[in-house]
């Protein structure tokens, strides 16, 4: 069958699935694989269940020839397909990647965009070689304006996402040190989160390009359309309010100050970047402030919450280098001599990772805080004067024990050392 057929099929359905236990009536089922599984194991399931479809690409499940495609790779065919939606959707696809910041600059310039247009964003944080070309194909006819996360742990991933997003406009947040170990150095991340300028240059496209980052003003010359924001000279500048545990925005002219839900001077160019491409898609003016202002950060990412006197600054979502730093700089420059850092491991870092843990340490060493408790990983071979246990489960009874009382908390670290679970 030809793509052109299976998107006739998906044109009828219209919703896909991969996993069957999500599986609702009439979705088009497709059997990828991964390392622990073969989705051609289900695809008689996913019929039984009532898919209406089940793509496939192993001979011996192809057993239901009405209702069954059987392809060569298919994962291959949904981004083959991705590509066929792509093309006929005549609108901007906006394409976001860069380090640190992705999921939070693509909802908030969703969240300010979604006041002048109807946008299709993508949902949470699917934003790899299969959530991509599942996201394009969530997009209805009726949507104006496309938001797509890229991210990419290795070189030529971003140019591959582009080949079937076929992005019009394009935001670099930012470069920094994480997924080390598939990039080999921070210029590796530069070159491979380049790709997307690349694309862009060669393409007549768009770039929002935050100016307070040389980088990525250098990176981005050549390209036919440049929007600048940031503190200063920007076509969009703005001011972070600083010393709160809330980060306030001034925006001078008609959108003013933003008071947003987010935590961090380095959530500044995550607003700003929200401002300005709202801007130039000419959302009114008197609607972006408030939208931005709405955002409710989730998924303990950069989340303030109150517990009794104590402020706690939940920031587990994860962890490099670049956004440990970003965060401890922030913390630091609270309005409060009442700090607690309740620190997890970095992970990922390759043979870098012990000697970015004695940075952080030294960092660390240059502040007086009332406690600092490390958690896990390679904290466990690097020097300290802190405390340190090797679970998040173990900090959360030290926190218990503590009576803080008007403390500040900030609790950071790698997905995979679960500091949320510090607050029980
Ligand atoms: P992922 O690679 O997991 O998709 P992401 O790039 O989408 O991550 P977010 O989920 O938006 O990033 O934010 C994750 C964390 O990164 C935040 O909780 C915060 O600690 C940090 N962060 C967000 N924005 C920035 C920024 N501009 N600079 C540095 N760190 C940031
Ligand atoms: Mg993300």
């Amino acid at each position: 069958m030809t793509i052109e057929q299976i998107y006739h099929i998906y044109l009828q359905h219209s919703s896909i699935q991969t996993d069957t236990r999500k599986l609702q009536p009439n979705d088009i089922f497709f059997a990828l694989k991964g390392d622990n599984f073969n989705g051609n194991e289900f695809a008689a399931k996913a019929l039984e269940m009532g898919a209406a479809f089940a793509v496939v690409d192993e001979a011996a499940y192809f057993t239901q020839p009405d209702k069954m495609v059987l392809v060569d790779n298919v994962l291959e065919t949904l981004q083959a397909l991705a590509l066929w939606h792509r093309k006929q959707l005549n609108i901007p696809f906006l394409a976001i990647t860069g380090t640190n910041g992705k999921t939070t600059t693509k909802e908030l310039v969703n969240a300010a965009l979604s006041a002048g247009f109807k946008t299709f964003a993508t949902i949470g944080n699917l934003n790899n070689h299969i959530g991509v070309p599942l996201t394009i194909l969530g997009i209805k006819p009726d949507v104006e304006i496309a938001v797509i996360e890229m991210g990419a742990s290795h070189q030529k991933e971003i140019a591959g996402y582009c080949t079937i997003a076929l992005p019009t406009h394009g935001i670099i947040t930012n470069i920094g040190k994480a997924h080390l170990e598939g990039f080999g150095s921070e210029e590796g991340v530069r070159i491979a989160k380049g790709e997307l300028y690349d694309y862009l240059r060669a393409n007549n496209g768009t770039v929002f390009v935050c100016n307070d980052f040389p980088y990525l003003v250098e990176m981005s010359k050549g390209i036919a359309n440049i929007v600048t924001y940031g503190s200063k000279d920007a076509d969009y500048t703005g001011t972070p309010v600083a010393g709160k545990a809330l980060l306030g925005v001034e925006v001078p002219g008609k959108i003013e100050f933003i008071q947003t839900k987010l935590t961090g001077a380095y959530n500044f160019p995550n607003v700003m970047a929200a401002v300005a491409v709202a801007s130039h898609f000419k959302v009114p003016v008197e609607k972006i402030g408030p939208a931005i202002a709405a955002y409710t950060p989730s998924n303990n990412r950069s989340q303030v919450m109150q517990q009794g006197s104590n402020t706690i600054i939940m920031d587990a979502y994860n962890a490099n280098p670049s956004s440990m730093k970003a965060a401890i700089d922030n913390f630091v420059g609270l309005d409060s001599s009442r700090k607690v850092l309740m620190l997890g491991a970095m992970m990922e870092l390759g043979t870098d990772s012990v000697k970015e843990h004695e940075t952080l340490v030294k960092q660390l060493q240059q502040y007086h805080w009332e406690a600092v408790v490390l958690v896990g990983g390679d904290f466990k071979k690097v020097n300290h004067p802190y405390i340190y246990f090797d679970t998040a489960a173990e900090a959360q009874q030290w926190l218990q024990q503590q009576q803080f009382q008007d403390m500040h908390i900030l609790i950071k670290g790698s997905r995979s050392t679960g500091m949320e679970k510090v607050l029980g």
